[in-house]
């Protein structure tokens, strides 16, 4: 125990690298993936740190070049997993004690390890087995994670020196306690970023944890083992295990520790969760913590009064950017019909303008869409609108799966504003626009928030600051985070704290110290300094 309250430093967001031609980034991470792609890698499961084979395999292929074998990884079976919980419940005991400031040097060690020696490998496995551009992985693997570690070193101080008042005579002290059992994490395949922090968020605050990642994301899954190991984190802290969804859930949830759930993916898997969390609430020693961020059907509504290039531009990136497989893509687009031409005519310029294809090569802004099964899904939905009577296809509609899932940017335009793609979340490159007459401004702000389940991200595009307040008023529930003349994505770590309610999660908000707070259980201790002696109070007399 050392004598001090050591102060952490302070937290800062990474600079994003610009990549640009003549860059050094841009020559290391070029060739950190020419050579990835020559080699093939097995990633194993970790259990109390060692690496186990199952046996079983996988294979991970490039979603945009999908013969070609970047390696393989281990299946999990039923025994595997009961070791990875019994893993993080022996470590549970020296972690959960061990200083603040020891298990934070890991995380801080972890963020400097990213933004120097694994920048470069973080971005090529993300770019490789996730399809995202330079850009996009940059923004995402390197830059977000890196946030979320150091950020989270500061909120989790923040909550340590938040302290009762202490009365006359007393001292009141609360103890932030990691919670009693393990931690399970799921994460989803879109955010590199989001797989590193659904584990070392809980493990900050001193719990262990098992985690399953995405079959898709495995492959940059394993860089973020291979950091925190080097970063000195110990045994059990975290245990990494793939395979079969449903059974290592339904494992982890028959076990009495479990303590939480911190999951991130899809709306109908975790309500199947949380279903099953209440089938098996009396087995559990403790209430589970159940923290979920999860779909979204995210809008962009243009006032009369915006300007034509910043609606087109929101549009155009909140819409395509990684292939619109981002929980907070604008799907549904409700433009003025006086300025409704002027914008879409500029979408489809500059969606003529984009190029498809490998994210080797820079100069593609759009790349394939994660799998077969995502790739089926959008062009069941395009092939769909083709049909419909009430949509007329303005741009792209063509898919091709020869080499890669590769999906054109589709823009949809509805004269039903409750069409199946205004309402359903197809996380692709799929947005759906519907026009609506500008003295109906209030009555579509009404539509917008009765229109989906969800209500995660949303914007407003408004130079009239009267038409921008009453969005706000009118959609407070229909998007947890708000835009105002800008594309609702792209949240930055420690500046616009993530989630959204109804469908769409338990706004935990990552990036911030609500998040933390979920992976705590408080006690109190009161103390005072001189004790009574004697149970009689005054009123008593003699
Ligand atoms: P997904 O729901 O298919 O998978 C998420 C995780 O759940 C994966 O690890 C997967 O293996 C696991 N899983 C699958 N079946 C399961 C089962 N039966 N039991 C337990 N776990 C199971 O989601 P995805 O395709 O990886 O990611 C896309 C989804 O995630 C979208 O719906 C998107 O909106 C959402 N998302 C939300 C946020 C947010 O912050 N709200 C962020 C990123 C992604």
């Amino acid at each position: 125990m050392l004598n001090s309250f050591p102060k952490s430093p302070k937290a800062v967001n990474e600079p994003i690298k610009s990549f640009a031609p003549g860059s050094p980034e841009r020559a290391e991470v070029l060739t950190t993936y020419k050579n990835l792609y020559k080699q093939t890698v097995h990633v194993p499961l970790t259990i109390n740190g060692e690496k186990v084979e199952s046996g079983n395999t996988a294979e991970m292929h490039p979603p945009h070049d999908h013969q070609h074998l970047l390696g393989t990884y281990s299946l999990a079976e039923k025994k595997h997993i009961n070791q990875a919980i019994e893993s993080a419940l022996n470590a549970r005991k020296a972690w959960s004690q061990l200083s603040f400031e020891q298990r934070a040097t890991i995380f801080l060690k972890a963020a400097d390890l990213l933004a120097g020696p694994y920048r470069a490998k973080i971005n090529a496995t993300t770019m490789l087995a996730q399809s995202k551009t330079i850009h996009q992985a940059e923004i995402d693997a390197a830059c977000e994670f890196i946030d979320f570690l150091r950020f989270n070193v500061q909120f989790a101080e923040e909550i340590y020196a938040e302290q009762p008042n202490s009365g006359d005579g007393i001292w009141n002290r609360l103890s932030y306690r990691p919670l009693e059992g393990f931690v399970y994490a799921v994460s989803p395949f879109n955010f590199t970023a989001i797989a590193g922090n659904l584990s070392a968020a809980p493990a900050l605050m001193g719990n262990t944890i098992v985690w399953k990642p995405s079959d898709h994301q495995v492959y940059s899954a394993q860089v973020i083992m291979e950091v925190f190991e080097e970063a000195g984190l110990p045994a059990g802290v975290i245990n990494m295990v793939m395979g079969d969804p449903a059974m290592i859930t339904e494992t982890v949830l028959a076990s009495p520790d479990f303590a939480g759930i911190h999951f991130t993916g899809s709306t109908f898997i975790f309500k199947n969760i949380w279903q099953k969390i209440g089938e098996n609430i009396h087995n559990y020693k403790t209430y589970p913590r159940i923290v979920g961020e999860t779909g979204g059907k995210d809008f962009i509504v243009a006032h009369p009064s915006a300007n034509v290039s910043e609606v087109a531009t929101g549009i155009v990136r909140g819409a395509f950017e990684f292939q619109g497989q981002k929980c907070s893509a604008a799907s549904r687009v409700y433009l003025p019909k006086s300025s409704a031409k002027a914008i879409l005519d500029e979408v489809v310029k500059s969606l003529e303008e984009i190029t498809m294809g490998s994210p080797e090569d820079f100069g593609n802004f759009v790349t394939a869409v994660i799998h077969q099964g995502s790739f089926d899904r959008l062009k069941e939905a395009i092939e769909e609108a083709k049909k419909s009577s009430e949509v007329t296809i303005l741009h792209g509609g063509k898919c091709d799966n020869s080499k890669g899932y590769f999906v054109e940017p589709t823009v949809l335009v509805t004269t039903n504003p409750h069409y199946d793609t205004m309402e359903r979340e197809l996380f692709g490159p799929v947005v759906t626009v519907y026009i609506y007459e500008d003295a109906n401004y209030t009555a579509t702000l009404e539509l917008v928030d009765q229109t989906s389940a969800y209500a995660l991200t949303g914007a407003i595009f408004s130079k009239d600051r009267y038409a921008a307040e009453e969005a706000l008023i009118a959609l407070e529930n229909s998007a947890g985070n708000f835009y105002i003349n800008d594309k609702p994505t792209g949240a930055v770590v420690g500046q616009q704290p993530f989630g959204g309610a109804r469908a769409s999660g338990t706004n935990d908000k990552a990036g911030s110290k609500l998040n933390l707070l979920r992976w705590v259980s408080p006690r109190l201790i009161k103390e005072p300094l001189l004790t009574p002696k004697n149970y009689r109070y005054p009123f008593l007399g003699e």
